[in-house]
């Protein structure tokens, strides 16, 4: 068996030793004599996996106890939705940052629901920055304002909260959450598809602040009131199970390896020394994106002959790096470095792109 190291940007690499243990729990969990993936969803073996799953997140991320953890379907996109369906309350506005492509789905979803200020956007340049604070035309009206703090296309990221005087803070936080510490107390809902930074693809996390729940729009169904899934413990329907499982494992695994302190500090030193590389490669790689908001997780690069694209992909996997192909909207390269990428993945990759510039 040869592992790769794997950059890609979702479904992504997950923590070796997570799938270790999954493995050998495949045939019987505990004593129970049955997969996981075989338990009822209300079983008592089910429901302490589940419960430890949530007392392991909230650690990790220090919730507030007047919030509630969701662990449900329909990926980040659902949430695109269920965020003005829920969160409006009799409002029919809501303010946007714009700031690249995952901000203009939401964009588009929500205006099937209400009105959409787009407060600011980083449209002009390419979305490769993030617009100045002073420069947001917030509407004092809105009844929330969502935004991407990490764009996984074009790899741009807040590296601090906005300040919203009080209208409650939406964040679509799918490729950065569990990255580092996060105060969550700033936010009114927070939500990330799961297949980035925290398991399995089909589960999505998202985090409600109580107080927002229970003023739903009006003909919304049941499976998209956060508060359905808030009084059913994410059990309203059948959970995706095997996932919410795994996702517990990667959480225990945050845990045993110094939690998001620890995890923050490795992926700031990851994205440094590969920013380092392309911007001292004497311009054959080149990262367009804003020095001050340039993402931890997912980092673009183009090569100065973009003839020599495929080519460079070719020899990368011989070296046993993969899926570096950049989006299929944008081209050039990504490597998505998320928490379960090892350093010494992101040092051979740089080895290899020193090696490949040099031939
Ligand atoms: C991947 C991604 C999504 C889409 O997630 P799905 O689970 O496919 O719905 C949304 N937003 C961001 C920021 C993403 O990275």
């Amino acid at each position: 068996m040869a592992r790769v190291f794997n950059f890609s940007a979702g479904p992504a690499v997950l923590p070796e030793k997570v799938l270790q243990q999954a493995k050998d729990e495949m045939l019987e969990w505990g004593k129970s004599g049955m997969s996981v993936m075989e338990m009822s969803h209300r079983g008592k073996d089910f429901m302490a996996i589940a419960e430890q799953a949530e007392k392991d997140v909230r650690e990790l991320l220090a919730v507030p106890a007047n919030y509630k953890v969701l662990f449900l379907q329909g990926g980040a996109t659902a949430q695109f939705a269920m965020a003005p369906m829920n969160l409006l309350r009799g409002k029919d506005t809501a303010d946007y940052l714009n700031t690249g492509d995952w901000s203009q789905k939401a964009i588009a979803e929500a205006k099937r629901y209400c009105k959409v200020n787009v407060a600011a956007s980083s449209e002009d340049k390419n979305f490769t920055y993030i617009p100045e604070r002073a420069q947001w035309k917030l509407n004092p009206e809105a009844a929330y304002l969502h935004y991407t703090p990490n764009e996984t296309i074009r790899g741009v990221e807040f590296h601090s909260i906005p300040d919203t005087h009080g209208v409650p803070l939406v964040a679509d936080l799918s490729s950065t959450i569990l990255s580092r510490p996060l105060d969550v107390g700033r936010f009114g809902v927070i939500y990330a598809g799961a297949q980035k930074n925290i398991g399995p693809a089909g589960l999505a996390l998202v985090i409600v602040r109580e107080d927002l729940m229970g003023q739903i729009l009006p003909g919304t169904p049941l499976m998209f009131d956060y508060k359905t899934h808030a009084d059913n413990g994410s059990m309203y329907n059948t959970p995706p199970t095997y996932a919410w499982y795994i996702a517990g494992l990667v959480f225990q695994w945050l845990k045993r390896n110094g939690g998001l302190a620890a995890m923050g500090e490795l992926n700031k030193r990851k994205a440094d020394k590969l920013y380092a590389a392309i911007d001292n490669s004497g311009g054959f790689y080149r990262n367009p994106v804003e020095k001050s908001c340039r993402s931890w997780m997912n980092v673009p690069f183009t090569l100065q002959d973009p003839k020599l694209d495929e080519t460079f992909m070719a020899e990368a996997k011989k070296a046993g790096l993969v899926a570096l192909a950049g989006h299929r909207s944008v081209g050039g390269m990504r490597a998505s470095i998320y928490n379960a990428m090892p350093e010494k993945g992101v040092d051979t990759l740089i080895e290899f792109m020193r090696e490949f510039a040099r031939n």
